[in-house]
């Protein structure tokens, strides 16, 4: 039996980005795009009141759904209870306190599958929310997840425009991203005043390892961090004394600007600079 919420069963509050999904044809449509399998463990940011949540569990996986509003976090216990609901759990507090990485390793060690994660997230803490996946890249198979359509283009940019900066490195490096879906405002209660997107992150075929990925964004921010000065200025503080470093490589790269250079680009130079 499909449970349908009583409509707004929760008072929408701004601060925490609380856009409730009231499309079921594109609530479906994003759950699909996770390609749930048998065997799967499925990691939900931000139920809310269960829009994708109650797809979800028509499916034979295991749910992680991590809330922060305590109303939230009441009205799903009363409508997905433990007896009723055995693969179901719900994780009351801040996604960014969720120690992720260690479930995903406990899940990875259990049923030799990487969790999937989903996720219409409040808009206001994207950025956050996507760094914490791409450190665990390694141990995660996809995400979907519905962010503003211009951090979605952003992810998706290409050298040289406007939008191509640290983002789009970062996903680059850790995933393979792809906007799936464009969503208008009308699909959600209150309508947000943004296009909305999903983007699906595939972490299987991640383009550096995660050890390298710490060692190469601090590069990317610096370069990006003074996106319009040449690489000689804004990654000053990047250049050691070692004697390791490739300085004809390196004089290559500095007239140029960080919007210039390709995702290879910065992993050579980060190499060059014996980072
Ligand atoms: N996924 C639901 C709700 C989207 S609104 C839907 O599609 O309808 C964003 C959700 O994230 C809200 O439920 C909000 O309470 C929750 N949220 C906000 N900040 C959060 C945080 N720091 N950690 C976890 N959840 C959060």
């Amino acid at each position: 039996m499909r449970h349908v919420p009583a409509k707004h069963a929760i008072k929408p509050v701004k601060s925490l980005g609380q856009n409730f999904l009231t499309d079921g044809t594109i609530a479906r449509k994003i759950v699909e795009l996770l390609e749930i399998e048998e065997l799967d463990t499925i990691v939900e940011i931000g139920p809310g009141e269960g829009a994708l949540t109650k797809l979800l569990l028509e499916y034979p996986a295991e749910i992680q759904a991590i809330e922060f509003d305590r109303r939230a976090v009441e009205f799903l216990n009363s409508t997905y209870p433990k007896v009723q609901y055995p693969k179901f759990s719900l994780f009351s507090g801040d996604v960014r306190k969720f120690p992720l990485l260690e479930f995903s390793q406990e899940v990875i060690d259990r049923t030799k599958h990487r969790p999937k994660v989903i996720g219409n997230i409040p808009y206001n803490i994207t950025s956050d929310i996507l760094f914490q996946l791409f450190e665990c890249a390694e141990k995660l198979n996809r995400a979907v997840i519905t962010m503003q359509r211009e951090v979605a283009e952003r992810i998706v940019a290409k050298p040289r425009t406007k939008d191509y900066g640290i983002l789009t490195l970062a996903s680059l490096f850790a995933s393979k991203p792809k906007i799936a879906l464009l969503i208008p405002p009308e699909s959600f209660y209150p309508k947000p005043k943004v296009d909305s997107a999903a983007v699906v992150f595939d972490f299987t075929e991640p383009m550096i390892s995660t050890e390298q990925f710490y060692k190469v964004m601090p590069l990317v921010r610096s370069g990006f961090g003074q996106r319009r000065k040449m690489l000689s200025n804004s990654i000053k503080s990047m250049i050691s004394q070692k004697n390791d470093i490739q300085q004809d490589i390196i004089d290559g790269y500095f007239s140029k600007r960080a919007e210039e250079l390709t995702p290879n680009d910065f992993l050579k130079l980060n190499s060059a600079l014996g980072r």
